[in-house]
């Protein structure tokens, strides 16, 4: 698949059709993927940790999540066209999951959230099959991958918010025997109803990060952040 460059960190230049045909290709052929979402928060981040750029860089999809990625790339020239946010995909995943009987396993977030999250996934995929979860705050790894492993799972989604999911996922994909994970951050909560998204229109308008600021005015400062990535794109010299 293809990928660009924005400010050192990869991103796929690919559809939702594509990325659902690939990933189910390693379902079957049981390669592990790893698939992260990029923003602009988490460029910046990795920016200043040459770590987690490189763990980024060597996730197997890099979907492009947010207008800003749309916006870069479209300023660098680049083919990143439409945006898959992480719950789109989370979603896309649970539709194959619910088509074609692959296992899913949900780690992280309050036990409220999760527990919440599954009913509601259950709700909306009548077949799908959700072998277990646990919540975000449990610390036993060994007792996490245990049970991840016993469940079957296909598909891990973790949702510890970022960069801790990308490194949990790192450090522990190669000790299970799930094939597709996905960081989630903060789906979960959406998908309970916790957290409400933005309607359509808004989403469509690609103005979702507006309504998150009318609900949660605080995150005023993450979203300056959106400011500071567009400036560093205009102004640097690197083309994708
Ligand atoms: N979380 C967790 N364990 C932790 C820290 C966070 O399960 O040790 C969960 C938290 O409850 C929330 C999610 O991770 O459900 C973080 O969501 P957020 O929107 O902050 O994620 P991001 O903005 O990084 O995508």
């Amino acid at each position: 698949m293809k990928k660009e460059k924005i400010l050192g960190v990869n991103v796929s230049v690919t559809s939702y059709e594509e990325l659902k045909n690939n990933v189910e290709k390693d379902i079957l052929n049981h390669q592990k993927s790893f698939i992260v979402a990029i923003n602009p928060e988490k460029i910046l981040k990795a920016r200043k940790d040459e770590k987690l750029k490189e763990l980024l860089n060597k996730a197997t999809y890099q979907i492009p999540d947010g207008v800003g990625i749309i916006y870069a790339s479209k300023i660098k020239k680049g083919q990143i066209k439409s945006r898959i946010t992480g719950i789109d995909c989370m979603d896309m995943l649970c539709n194959l999951a619910n088509e074609k009987g692959y296992k899913v396993f949900l780690y992280g977030a309050r036990e409220e959230t999760i527990k919440e999250a599954k009913v509601k996934l259950e709700e909306k995929y009548p077949k799908i099959n959700i072998v277990g979860y646990i919540n975000g705050y449990e610390k036993d790894n060994e007792k996490i991958i245990k049970e991840i492993n016993k469940s079957q799972a296909d598909i891990v989604f973790v949702a510890l918010g970022s960069p801790k999911q990308e490194n949990w996922i790192n450090d522990y994909k190669d000790k299970m025997s799930a094939t597709i994970f996905q960081g989630v951050g903060g789906s979960f909560d959406v998908i309970s109803g916790n957290i409400k998204r933005a309607p359509l229109w808004m989403q469509k308008a690609g103005l979702e990060w507006l309504y998150r600021l009318i609900k949660e005015p605080k995150r005023i400062f993450r979203q300056l952040k959106l400011v500071k990535f567009l400036f560093l794109i205009l102004f640097s010299k690197k083309e994708i």
